[in-house]
This record gives structure tokens, C-alpha cells and sequence, in this order.
């Protein structure tokens, strides 16, 4: 394997997918490497939501990116439709956040003030609604739900769709997809970077870093640093059941197949391979205290993720000054972002450099000081 490529993207998950495609649609020659099944992969865990309330806490310029994403899903769910057929189910008709108890609901009352009072946040549009307010939109709720946050951006998509859309735009555009083929080593020699995996070498112009949490690893190769502390989630699956669940909460959505994912804990574990039954009992508990009627329901499949999470919480776009040309990208919320990443760090990459006023804020460089809190708000 020796060819040479516009760009080679380091990860075949939903970022690495969502750049390359954002890639190919310019029309850059573009090579996917990915390591293969026995790796951690967030993109094939997650809880498929596309969300935008109470992100970006600490970090204005997150809560902007977010919205700005929530805005162009709808552009990405048509091009990939237009493109492979492939309906991904976009839902983008506001979410909630449900509260059991007042002092669930005054916590969650105090967030919002804290969000609006953000200075230079993006008018997102989060508000606190009394249960009755809310029993309007969601008929269903038992006489715990206190009441909770709502926001019109929220909604959710089938995650895996997505991935398979990505997958298959590769093969229109031209990308070359390469699974089994974990970089070991990156160096840069005659304007070129090399690429070593043990399937041989891969030559390209430029490369992005997409490895989800191996970022951590892969960047000081090319001058970068993307610090993670990963978290573990678990996901609860039933049955299908009748449509009841017109809009996606935090920890529960109804799928466009008709089966409720009860989601997701934040665990500090990094096996993904056990599932914590104390911890999806909470999980189905405070599910059931929402939706009563959500007792009768069978589970039918429980699985835990690894998330990909920058160490504050929020995501890292950051362009190398020792090795121009090498990017790197992770975030921890890749499902809500994709449109982001296809069409503006696409874009970007494509164009040589990261713009400041856009992603500035998100570089590496912020950790040199503080280290701050993860305030990641999801
Ligand atoms: C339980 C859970 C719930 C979540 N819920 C949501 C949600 O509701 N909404 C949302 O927006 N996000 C959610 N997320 C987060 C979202 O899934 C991730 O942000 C996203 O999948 C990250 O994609 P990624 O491509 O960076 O990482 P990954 O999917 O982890 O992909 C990284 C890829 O890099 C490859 N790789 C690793 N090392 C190498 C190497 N050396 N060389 C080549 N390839 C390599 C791996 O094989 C892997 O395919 C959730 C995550 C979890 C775990």
C-alpha cells in the first residue's frame, strides 16, 4: 500500500467519517484509516442525540458551535439522503430535560440562569417548564416529574444510519477506506507526511487526527496535544413499543424503529466490555418514574461506551505550528457536531488552516494554563 492522498484522516469513526466525506464533497483525494473492531469506538455506542441545551457551561464559544450545529443538521441529513438514499431519521422538533422533585427542578432552574447569564452565549433558547406545561407536549409523564428544561435546537437522529450514509457518500466521492490499519508512527519529510501501519505506508499532503481518544497518543507525533480523560455510559434498550415519545429527553428517546433507549450514565471505568447492573437499575428506575407505563416493556439489549472526552469536556480543533499541514479533532458530543465537521472542518482542512473567529477557542493551547473543570453539560 503506497499512494499518495490530498489528506489521510486518522480514524474511521463518526468524526473521522464526517471529515473525510466534508473532504471528498470538495473533492480532495482522501484516505481513512481506521484500527479495526477491537478497538473502543464511541460512534457505535452512543445515544444518538442532537443537542444543543445546557452545552457549552464555562465555554461560550461551545454553546455558539453548537447551535450553529443543530442549525445545519438538516443540510447534512438531506445531502446524505440526496446522495445514498439513506434516510437518517433526523427528529429536530425540541427536546426535555425531565425533573423528579423540587430539588431536581431547582437545580436544574439554576442552571439555566447560569447558562443565560453566560456572557457571549448563543440565544439557544433553554427554559424551565412546569410539569403541567410540559404534560402538554408529553402526556405520559408519572406524577414524580416535577417539571424540566426544554429547548426548540434539541433533537435526535439515528446515530448508526448516519455512520452507514457516511460510509457509503466514501464511495461516490472516491475515499478510500482502510480499515485494520492502526498508525503506529507519523513523520514528515519533503512536504510529505508518512503514515506507518502494519499493513505498510501512506503518503499525504495533509493529515487529521480523528482517533477518538488515541488522539492522546497520535498528536505529539506532529507537535499536537489533546489531553483526554475518557468516561464510560451505559445504554439501556426495550422493546419496540407504540409510538408515545413525540420529543427526545436526555436520558430517554423513542428510536424511528420504536424501541426506548434509556441512557446514559457517566461511569469512571474504561472497560467497555461489563455492564454495571446498579448502574442501568438507576438508569431504568428513573426511566419508569417519567413514563410509568414504561415498566411493562421487556429489555431486549444493554450495551456500555466508552465516550471520547477531552479533558474540560470540550472539543479539541487544533492545526500543528511544527508540522503544518496536521490537524487534530475530538470532542466528546461527535453525533450533534457531524454537520460541523462536514461542512466547516472540512472545509477548513481543505483550505489549510483552522479559522480563529470560528474554532479558535477549542485549541489545545487553553490547557497550557488552568486545566479547567469538565463542564461539558451532557
Ligand atoms: C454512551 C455514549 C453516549 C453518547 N451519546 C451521545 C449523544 O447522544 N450525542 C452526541 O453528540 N454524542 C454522544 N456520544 C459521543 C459520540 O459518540 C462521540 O463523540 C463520537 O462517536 C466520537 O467519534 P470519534 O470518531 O471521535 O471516536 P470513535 O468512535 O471512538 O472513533 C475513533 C476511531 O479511531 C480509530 N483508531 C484508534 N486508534 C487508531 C490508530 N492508531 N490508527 C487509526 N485508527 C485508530 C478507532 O478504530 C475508532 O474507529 C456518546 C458516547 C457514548 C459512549
Amino acid at each position: 500500500m503506497s499512494r499518495d492522498y490530498d489528506v489521510a484522516v486518522v480514524g474511521g469513526g463518526l468524526l473521522g467519517s464526517a471529515i473525510a466525506w466534508g473532504l471528498g464533497r470538495l473533492g480532495r483525494s482522501v484516505a481513512v484509516l481506521d484500527e479495526g473492531d477491537i478497538t473502543k469506538r464511541a460512534s457505535r455506542a452512543n445515544f444518538a442525540l442532537v443537542w444543543v441545551q445546557s452545552k457549552g457551561l464555562g465555554m461560550p464559544a461551545y454553546t455558539v458551535w453548537t447551535v450553529q450545529a443543530s442549525q445545519a443538521w438538516g443540510r447534512l441529513a438531506s445531502e446524505l439522503k440526496q446522495q445514498t438514499g439513506l434516510d437518517v431519521s433526523l427528529q429536530q422538533n425540541g427536546g426535555f430535560h425531565l425533573t423528579l422533585g423540587e430539588d431536581e427542578f431547582g437545580q436544574r432552574t439554576e442552571l439555566v440562569k447560569r447558562m443565560h447569564n453566560q456572557t457571549g452565549a448563543a440565544d439557544y433558547k433553554m427554559e424551565m417548564l412546569s410539569a403541567s406545561e410540559v404534560k402538554k407536549s408529553l402526556p405520559l409523564i408519572g406524577p414524580e416529574v416535577s417539571g424540566g428544561s426544554y429547548c426548540p435546537l434539541d433533537g435526535h437522529v439515528n446515530s448508526l444510519r448516519t455512520f452507514r450514509a457516511f460510509h457509503t457518500g466514501f464511495r461516490e466521492f472516491g475515499i478510500d477506506y482502510f480499515p485494520e490499519r492502526p498508525v503506529s508512527a507519523i513523520t514528515k519529510s519533503g512536504g510529505e507526511f508518512r503514515l506507518t501501519t502494519p499493513k505498510g505506508e501512506l503518503r499525504a499532503a495533509k493529515i487529521v487526527l480523528a482517533a477518538g481518544n488515541a488522539n492522546q497518543t497520535l498528536a505529539p507525533m506532529v507537535g499536537l496535544y489533546a489531553p483526554m480523560g475518557p468516561t464510560r455510559g451505559q445504554i439501556v434498550v426495550t422493546e419496540r413499543t407504540m409510538p408515545f415519545l413525540p420529543h427526545p429527553l436526555t436520558t430517554i428517546r423513542q428510536t424511528d424503529e420504536g424501541t426506548v433507549m434509556i441512557g446514559d450514565s457517566k461511569e469512571d471505568e474504561l472497560d467497555d466490555r461489563t455492564l454495571k447492573h446498579s448502574v442501568s437499575a438507576v438508569m431504568a428506575d428513573r426511566a419508569q418514574r417519567m413514563f410509568p407505563h414504561l415498566a411493562r416493556l421487556n429489555v431486549v439489549r444493554s450495551w456500555a461506551g466508552i465516550r471520547v472526552m477531552p479533558q474540560d469536556g470540550f472539543p479539541i480543533y487544533d492545526q500543528s505550528e511544527t508540522h503544518p499541514g496536521a490537524f487534530v479533532a475530538c470532542c466528546h458530543s461527535g453525533v450533534t457536531l457531524a454537520s460541523n465537521h462536514a461542512f466547516e472542518i472540512a472545509r477548513m482542512v481543505a483550505a489549510g488552516a483552522l479559522e480563529p473567529e470560528l474554532v479558535g477557542a477549542f485549541s489545545a493551547s487553553r490547557f497550557g494554563a488552568a486545566g479547567a473543570a469538565n463542564n461539558s453539560g451532557y
